[in-house]
């Protein structure tokens, strides 16, 4: 609780959507009725999920790769992403590179690296 208490809200809402699986990505929007089907955009055979957007959707690459260059093959670990403080501050940076949430969070950058 610490470690959220300090975090910029719109960090903290990330965070918790994503624990809870409930990211405004398609999946989830179809589910609760704001978007006709779950599928991906980029993987028209796939449904967008929270763990296809982290670790096998294409649009994610060259995010993905900067991740793994700074975790390794922590990159692919969901419990460290979401619980580690480095994890969920590289996660972060993920999710605002891939601009995928920008529309429903604006841009999460501004929080995450201080004097850029
Ligand atoms: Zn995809």
């Amino acid at each position: 609780m610490k470690l959220i208490s300090s975090f910029p809200r719109r960090k903290t809402a990330v965070l918790t959507q994503l624990r809870t699986r409930r990211l405004p990505l398609n999946r989830h929007l179809h589910r609760i009725g704001k978007r006709d089907a779950p599928q991906c955009e980029y993987c028209p055979d796939r449904d967008e999920t929270v763990r296809h957007f982290l670790f096998t959707c294409p649009r994610g690459g060259r995010a993905r790769q900067a991740l793994m260059c700074t975790l390794g093959r922590e990159a692919f670990s969901e419990a460290y992403l979401l619980k580690k403080p480095s994890g969920i501050n590289e996660v972060m940076k993920f999710v605002d590179q891939t601009g995928r949430l920008r529309s429903t969070f604006g841009s999460v950058r501004h929080t995450l690296y201080s004097g850029k």
